[in-house]
């Protein structure tokens, strides 16, 4: 099997700079919040765009995060994609508030603008929840349509939090992922377009008292003091190791986002007429987190790559609304019907920005094999 995402390749590229950089935390000492935090935190805001950013210890407590710094609770409703992973959603069901979803773009698989005007009007007129903010999801490396999302967002007065976990330096009008919210959100998983050595991820936001808040909560609630608990908060911290190991791996990250461009175009060069393969709008650069088509004959096509020593994915097998764990919310099969339909039919190939090009002349070559 060749590798789904080649880390080891990548590794090789910049072995001697994050050894010396890991050994370098090692000899200091200061594992905890030590200097290269800082240093990231910099970089990371000035890559997005933001005056703040926090690093923290994973995608998953950043966007706990922020929705704990946005005081989201129990009788809200979060307007959410019903195709995203797991977390997004179960971090809003972890305040106690309930997701509600509106469907996807059947293109971009992102969230719906109008689809989302529609349930919140819903919400409104049901009067049951109070609606607190809109959750949304940059799928697969490409952001979502923010002029039109925060057009809804200002026509109910409510505000978007970015889960940008898989688009980290993704672009949007030129502006960069995740600086689209009041807090945006990342994650550094290995896998990920901009990944670390382990778990990670990020919070971004303009406003002082929201960065204060974020802070306050990243480190159990402290206050001006360290025994001086304000609020209930977490430990969320990134290490000092990962953000050494991060710090390295940013100074490739614009080239790796071109090469990820170079290898998106050759996927898209062998396998157009074959399937549906991903649409990217005029106003975006997408990171190809995830390289994703869309088949009726997906089933053939999978075993006819697997037979070829090339591994493919499924994401998302099953959308949000119709896991077990969110049974509780009363959504049925139909209620998303655009999700449902991706979900049943969308399958990502193997994507890094290493990926040769002989192997995705063979992977067109096997996938015209099933379907012509
Ligand atoms: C990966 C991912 C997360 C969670 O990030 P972790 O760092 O793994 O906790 C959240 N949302 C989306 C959309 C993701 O892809």
């Amino acid at each position: 099997m060749i590798p789904f995402i080649d880390l080891k390749k990548q590794y090789r590229r910049i072995e001697k700079d994050v050894d010396l950089a890991v050994k370098k935390v090692f000899e200091h000492g200061q594992y905890i919040l030590g200097p290269e935090v800082a240093e990231l935190e910099k970089q990371l805001a000035s890559m997005a765009g933001t005056r703040y950013c926090l690093a923290c210890s994973s995608g998953t407590d950043a966007l706990l995060m922020a929705l704990m710094a946005m005081n989201v609770k129990p009788g809200d409703a979060v307007f959410t994609t019903p195709f995203t992973f797991f977390a997004t959603v179960e971090m809003v069901a972890l305040t106690g508030a309930t997701p509600v979803f509106a469907d996807i773009d059947p293109d971009t698989y992102n969230l719906d603008p109008s689809k989302l005007r529609e349930t919140i009007r819903k919400v409104k007129a049901k009067g049951k929840l109070n609606p607190k903010a809109i959750l949304v999801v940059d799928i697969f490396g490409q952001s979502a349509d923010y002029e039109a999302i925060h057009a809804v967002a200002k026509e109910f007065g409510l505000p978007v939090i970015e889960d940008g976990a898989q688009a980290m330096g993704a672009t949007y009008k030129g502006r960069r992922v995740p600086s689209f919210g009041l807090i945006g959100c990342t994650s550094f998983f290995p896998a990920k377009p901009l990944g670390c050595y382990g778990d990670g991820g990020a919070v971004f936001t303009d406003d002082k008292e929201l960065y204060d808040k974020l802070f306050s909560i990243l480190v159990h609630g402290r206050g001006s003091d360290k025994y001086d608990n304000v609020c209930i908060g977490l430990n969320a911290r990134l290490d000092t190791v990962q953000a050494a190991v991060l710090l390295q791996k940013l100074k490739i990250f614009p080239e790796e986002i071109e090469l990820r461009q170079k290898v998106a175009s050759g996927y898209n060069r062998v396998l157009k007429d074959l399937v549906k393969t991903p649409s990217v709008c005029k106003d975006c650069v997408s990171v190809w987190a995830q390289y994703c088509v869309c088949s009726d004959r997906f089933e053939a096509i999978q075993a006819a790559l697997r037979e070829n020593d090339i591994p493919t994915a499924r994401y998302y097998p099953i959308p949000m609304h119709l896991l077990k764990a969110l049974n509780y919310l009363g959504y049925q099969k139909g209620d998303m019907p655009v999700a449902e339909k991706v979900s049943g039919h969308v399958f990502a190939l193997p994507m890094h920005p290493y990926l040769e090009g002989d192997v995705i002349e063979k992977i067109g070559k096997v996938v015209r094999s099933v379907v012509k």
